[in-house]
């Protein structure tokens, strides 16, 4: 997606640790126009998919997500972090590594908001190692829901995540893949979309 590119290249800023740092207009200020024509683009790719909902994780999936179900007009739900580890009832609860923080945190979903045979489609800001598309995936099954698809903004195309959905069977759609983030460049995949 070229607006998504350019955005990337114009304000994009590389961390140490393989981190893209995208708070102008994604992590914490959030283009809504550019998030507008994120959701149309998603919507588009999964038009044929009879999605029923769409499943995101806090914070920073939350703006993508809700664009894609509106457009799709079906429900957005979030994974919500939690810090402590009290088990609670009545929710799918998963322990999840966070490649950003490097900590181990639990989320959960109120049962309530999952119901089995469900079509899902899972949308994040980014995919690195696949940890948080893995924990969502937990939590669908969990719910016996079907896991339609994945969709991300970015993918961080030098990490493991997509293999590891390949090997999950989970169709996974990106709207820019990143090659490399060394030396401070970022370099796009010649087969991104
Ligand atoms: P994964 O779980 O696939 O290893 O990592 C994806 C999650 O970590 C996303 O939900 C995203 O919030 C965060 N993340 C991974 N890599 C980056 C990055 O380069 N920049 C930012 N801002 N977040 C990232």
């Amino acid at each position: 997606m070229e607006a998504l590119k350019q955005k990337i290249l114009d304000e994009g800023r590389v961390l140490p640790g393989n981190v893209l740092k995208v708070d102008s207009f994604l992590n914490q200020q959030i283009d809504v126009k550019l998030m507008e024509a994120i959701g149309k683009e998603f919507a588009l790719r999964f038009a044929d998919d009879s999605i029923d909902k769409v499943l995101s994780i806090e914070s920073s999936g939350i703006a993508p997500a809700l664009m894609v179900a509106k457009e799709l007009g079906v429900p957005m739900v979030f994974a919500r972090k939690r810090k402590s580890l009290t088990i609670s009832e009545n929710v799918y609860s998963v322990d999840l590594f966070s490649y950003t923080t490097q900590k181990h945190t639990q989320v959960i979903v109120d049962q309530r908001f999952l119901t089995a045979g469900e079509r899902i489609l899972i949308i994040d800001d980014f995919l690195a190692n696949g940890q948080a598309a893995e924990g969502l995936l937990k939590i669908i099954s969990r719910a016996q829901a079907i896991p339609v698809g994945l969709g991300v903004l970015i993918e961080k195309s030098f990490q493991s995540g997509r293999q590891l959905l390949e090997k999950a069977n989970v169709r996974t759609e990106s709207l820019v893949r990143i090659s490399s983030l060394v030396d401070g460049h970022v370099i796009f995949s010649d087969d991104g979309k």
